[in-house]
């Protein structure tokens, strides 16, 4: 049986549903980021309530990074854990992976953002139960998250014990980034967990209380109350007769020092998001599940009004395709606080780090600047807080103006890639990853993105603000970056690493050089709008960005910058020396279900002598520079460095 179902939304939910319907503990990690939920602020993976060999479970709030020691970058920390709930029936632990699976299946429902689990299943003991799970993550208020689960024997009489608690026993792959902090359960059911960052002092306060109904009504079942290292959580107690279920709600908050509303609260948010974190635990829980969840999918209700795209398709599974990255674009972003930028991964897992990279302006910024401008505003004003890290690289590098960060978190953390990657199997150490110090196109890529924005919207008030600065101190940069070459007579720019990240240490890559003129370019053309309006944007900018001094030189780079052309059969070199490389084979790894599979036979030295791309980057350059060739050409470049294209990252196939 296919493991995924595409077609099980039937009725009003017709494709509307993503479905799994079974249950392999290998692929444990796909359903977990795929059914991701979240609202902006909380990032819940969808790790299952009981425990499994190999699961992550993450839950991830945007902002709280932290450095777990000075040998790592900055992540977002792996909040305590909020979605665990074990169950034991008459002394059998709950998992799929003992006894008898009868029936799964696992649902997201994309109109709602609910997450739905149906199982039946027979203990080793023969106990024969019905469970339902669901949860969600609340649109409506972002501190809320909830999990219900039924319980309905089937056969015999049966004793559940249920364990249910906050786990702060989480790390990122083995990095914990908590201080042990202060566990306590008030009212003898609400439990609390207050822990700060080891290194940037964010304060993480979580409270969940746990209710019983026998057939839908309360049952106040005794409590016991466990306070262990890292965890705290209840345990409780019923008998349950076959056709009668019994209810588990799990309501929780999250607050965090880092929300908008504590910015500026050094002293005392701490307190603050306790005594907050308390109220509004105390507010929601007695409303229970359904009502929770009912806002919630009211507000769902309310924002596919204005995003829904439906397309005039046979094919369901089109429609449900653009709805799966609809849901996912619209909980990735907090869309009314631009000191946060969209994780790579957003916030459905680790990886990453929750770290922001080109992705943001080039493939999900676009989607935003159409169709919800204010949201796209946000983001590009995180960029332009960011300038601060930016003119930090430049200068630690020996430019002038801004040269961003190719992965950026906190506001003011400027560059923070890592150094160290996967294995080199030729060498056996670590891979160096030299993005951060070459790969340099994303500051052109976020020029482009402001111009493209400021034409879809007009949006004069944030050029002002923000956009003439990104733009200016960025065609700074380039200028600065650029050398002089006799040879060619003309400025190129040697050892950087494209979007083709399967190359490093390359010399004019035609992606860089072209983005870079179009972005020294527009800052010409900022300038002297600038100059003729002489107006108070013009006093604060021209010598902040001293522009008596740069303008001649962005003009000269420009002008004489060296930009590839077409051979005589049309194809441009991707970079100086491309069309020298050694051909290998390709079909082993362009049939291979997993990606990156390459660096199992070479590494990254032995890769940059072959034609392989991992993913698109003169096609990237074609589709953002449209205007460059004319369709021939285009056609021919596409086919000759398809063939080359591993489609090793996820970001190369969209655009092609
Ligand atoms: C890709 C980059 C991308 C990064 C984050 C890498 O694998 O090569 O283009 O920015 O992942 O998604």
């Amino acid at each position: 049986m296919e493991m995924m179902n595409y077609n099980a939304g039937t009725g009003t939910c017709k494709n509307w549903i993503v479905e799994e319907r079974a249950f392999d503990t290998r692929y444990l990690g796909k359903c977990e980021a795929i059914f991701c939920q979240g609202n902006g602020y909380i990032g819940q993976r969808a790790a299952l309530e009981e425990r499994y060999v190999g699961e992550t479970r993450d839950l991830l709030v945007t902002g709280t990074f932290n450095k777990f020691d000075e040998n790592e970058v900055t992540e977002l920390p792996n909040l305590p854990d909020l979605t665990n709930l074990s169950l034991t029936v008459n002394g059998l632990r709950f998992s799929m992976d003992t006894g008898k699976l009868h029936g799964y299946s696992r649902r997201l429902n994309l109109k709602n953002g609910e997450l739905t689990r149906e199982v039946d299943w027979e203990s080793p003991a023969g106990d024969r139960l019905k469970l339902v799970f669901r949860r969600f993550v609340s649109l409506a208020d972002e501190h809320l998250l909830g999990i219900r689960a039924d319980i309905t024997p089937m056969n015999r009489n049966v004793t559940v014990k249920v364990e249910s608690g906050i786990d702060g026993r989480m790390t990122n792959t083995g990095s914990q980034h908590f201080h042990e902090g202060a566990k306590r359960l008030y009212d003898n059911r609400i439990l609390q967990m207050c822990s700060q960052t080891t290194q940037s002092g964010v304060w993480c306060c979580l409270h969940t209380v746990n209710s019983f109904l026998i057939d839908g009504s309360a049952v106040d079942l005794p409590l016991l109350p466990i306070i262990d290292r890292r965890y705290l959580s209840n345990r409780a107690e019923a008998a349950v007769e076959p056709g009668h279920t019994l209810t588990v709600e799990k309501i929780s908050c999250v607050h965090t020092s880092r929300d908008m509303a504590y910015d500026g609260c050094a002293d005392d948010a701490a307190a603050r998001i306790r005594q907050d974190g308390m109220a509004a635990i105390r507010a929601a829980y007695p409303r229970g599940y359904e009502a929770l969840a009912a806002e919630s999918f009211g507000a769902w209700e309310k924002l596919w009004k204005e995003i829904d795209i439906q397309i005039g398709t046979e094919k369901g599974y089109d429609q449900l395709a653009i709805r799966f990255a609809l849901y996912h674009l619209n909980i990735m972003v907090k869309k009314d606080d631009s000191r946060v930028g969209i994780g790579a991964k957003a916030l459905s897992g680790e990886g990453y780090k929750g770290h922001s990279f080109w992705d943001t302006e080039i493939f999900i910024l676009p989607y935003f600047t159409l169709t919800q401008p204010e949201t796209a505003r946000t983001l590009l004003e995180y960029r332009y807080k960011n300038l601060y890290g930016a003119r930090l690289k430049a200068r630690e590098n020996g430019y002038e103006g801004a040269m961003y960060p190719w992965e950026s978190a906190w506001i003011d953390d400027g560059e923070v890639t890592p150094l160290w990657g996967a294995a080199d199997v030729v060498t056996g150490l670590p891979m160096k990853i030299l993005t951060g110090m070459i790969e340099q196109h994303i500051s052109s890529d976020i020029a482009f993105a402001v111009w493209q924005y400021y034409t879809a919207t007009g949006d004069q008030d944030f050029l002002d603000r923000c956009g003439y600065e990104i733009v200016i101190d960025t065609a700074r940069f380039w200028a600065s970056r650029v050398e002089w070459n006799e040879d060619k007579q003309a400025y190129v720019i040697h050892d950087v690493i494209g979007p083709d990240e399967y190359k490093e240490h390359v010399n004019n890559n035609a992606y860089t050089n072209y983005m870079a003129q179009y972005n020294m370019g527009l800052a010409l053309h900022m300038m002297d709008t600038l100059e003729q309006s002489k107006n108070e944007v013009w006093q604060r900018l021209q010598e902040k960005l001293d522009f008596a001094g740069s303008r001649a030189k962005i003009q000269k780079a420009a002008q004489k910058i060296f930009l590839p052309q077409p051979n005589e059969d049309g194809i441009v070199a991707q970079f100086e020396g491309y069309f020298d490389l050694a051909h290998i084979d390709l079909t082993k790894y362009k049939e291979s279900s997993v990606v990156g599979t390459i660096y199992n036979d070479y590494n990254i030295e032995q890769i940059s002598g072959f034609q392989v791309a991992k993913q698109s980057d003169l096609v990237m350059l074609l589709f953002l520079r449209d205007d460059l060739f004319e369709r021939g050409i285009k056609r021919k470049n596409y086919e000759y460095y398809e063939a080359r294209t591993l489609h090793d990252s996820s970001l190369s196939k969209s655009t092609h």
